[in-house]
């Protein structure tokens, strides 16, 4: 589980001549076009280490970019575990206490607990509601194919399938099984959502190439809607898609996987993939395909997303 720590190609810039948006919202900027059209939010910094979606965000801020029709906002979520980046330890900024991601429930809006994640959460509610379609940048802690992540609903799949990148579709129709992430908060969660709300898995975190295909995306998905001149082509394969079967929360320190693995391995139906504490994770299905296996187990965080090749 002690891997070499990966070369660290992205740093953080500083942000905070981006901190007072126009919203009331620190590091939350909304553009409107004065036209009819769809309101879009693209969000960055959910988790802290995962620097492409900053550097879509500023590269859309930094060019002045503005919406021909309806509404743009953008927005940098975790900035308090951004700030906290150490080279030395680089997968530690993730989150303060809270993994913002999976906090998005009533539940844990409206409850008693206090955290870093949960303020901040309680503070982008408005913003993210208002959105009608939603991209939520994020990147994975190891080096494998990008890939986009949502809910099992048609109007996700209509628009990630529209789009030329990435080629690989993590569908979910049950949600995540391990909390509430950004992308299906309030209506966002149920059938009646107003648009789309999807993530995309860009690569390892501190790749160059990584925060290339988010700036690439996030201009994908704002010219599939028409917010700007972009001509998006339709993908040049079918892409390949995997419905995740079960989340594996880590239970035990002695959490292991039988081999290193970085994820997209496949395992036969039984096969073991790991142990923790008395328990085997096994393969749930011929094919199985491990998604995110955890850089470092820690209990109470996700360990493994198994997951079953859709034909
Ligand atoms: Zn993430």
């Amino acid at each position: 589980m002690n891997a070499p720590l990966p070369a660290i190609e992205v740093t953080p810039r500083d942000l905070s001549a981006y901190r007072a948006g126009n919203t009331g919202i620190d590091y939350v900027h909304r553009f409107e076009s004065g036209k009819p059209g769809p309101h879009v939010m693209i969000n960055g910094l959910t988790h802290g280490n995962e620097f492409c979606g900053m550097v879509a965000v500023c590269h859309l801020l930094d060019r002045g970019v503005r919406p021909k029709i309806g509404t743009l906002t953008l927005s940098f979520a975790n900035i308090a575990a951004y700030q906290t980046f150490d080279p030395t330890a680089p997968f530690e900024s993730r989150q303060i206490t809270h993994n913002l991601n999976r906090i998005w429930s009533k539940a844990w809006l409206e409850g008693e607990d206090d955290s870093i994640e949960l303020r901040r959460a309680r503070e982008m509610r408005p913003a993210v509601a208002e959105a009608e379609h939603i991209l939520d940048i994020h990147s994975t802690s190891q080096d494998v194919v990008p890939f986009w992540v949502y809910p099992a609903f048609a109007r996700n799949a209509a628009v990630a399938g529209a789009l030329p990148r990435p080629a690989v579709h993590l569908v979910m129709p049950a949600g995540l099984g391990s909390g509430t992430p950004l992308i299906q908060h309030g209506a966002h969660a149920g059938a009646e959502a107003p648009g789309a709300a999807l993530v995309v898995e860009c690569g390892q975190h501190f790749k160059q190439s990584t925060s290339d295909l988010a700036v690439e995306v996030a201009l994908d998905f704002l010219g599939h809607y028409g917010l700007i001149d972009r001509d998006v082509l339709p993908p040049a394969l079918p892409p390949r898609r995997f419905e995740l079967l079960r989340t594996h929360v880590v239970q035990h320190e002695s959490f292991a996987f039988v081999r290193p693995l970085i994820g997209f391995e496949t395992f036969a139906e039984g096969e073991l993939i790991a142990t923790d504490g008395p328990v085997e994770i096994r393969a749930l299905c011929d094919d199985c395909t491990i998604f995110m296996p955890a850089r470092k187990a820690i209990v109470g965080r996700e360990g493994v997303y198994l997951t079953k090749p859709l034909r």
